[in-house]
């Protein structure tokens, strides 16, 4: 079996695998699939790295400067990943419902 970490979003099952990183000496996701072909929940939602540019409809709240989806205050980013979710509707894919928040499940390595 191949090691990854698995999140619930909105009902849709996400598999990150994870690779050996020499540096830290630990396990860390490899996001190479979602940089490539982003993922949408069910709800139409989509999955995005914290560390994407921020789009047009970004809402920066407290930190006007910011630059990526991170500091978006539409952003929700799952504990121990770099993925997390857009809520904003005006990013949502048409013809989708409202979902839920996801959770994470580790697979073992
Ligand atoms: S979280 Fe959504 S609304 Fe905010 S910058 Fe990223 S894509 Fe845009």
């Amino acid at each position: 079996m191949k090691a990854c970490n698995r999140y619930e979003l909105d009902g849709e099952i996400l598999e990150i695998p994870l690779r050996w990183d020499q540096r830290t000496q630990a396990y860390v996701e490899d996001y190479g699939d979602y940089i490539d072909q982003p993922a949408y929940t069910p709800a139409g939602r989509p999955i995005l790295l914290t560390i994407e540019d921020a789009c047009p409809h970004a809402d920066m709240g407290d930190s006007p400067g910011g630059i990526d989806c991170g500091a978006c205050r539409h952003y929700h980013q799952f504990p121990g990943s770099q993925l997390g979710v857009c809520s904003n509707e005006k990013r949502r894919r048409p013809g989708k419902q409202r979902g839920a928040a996801g959770t994470r499940k580790e697979e073992p390595i």
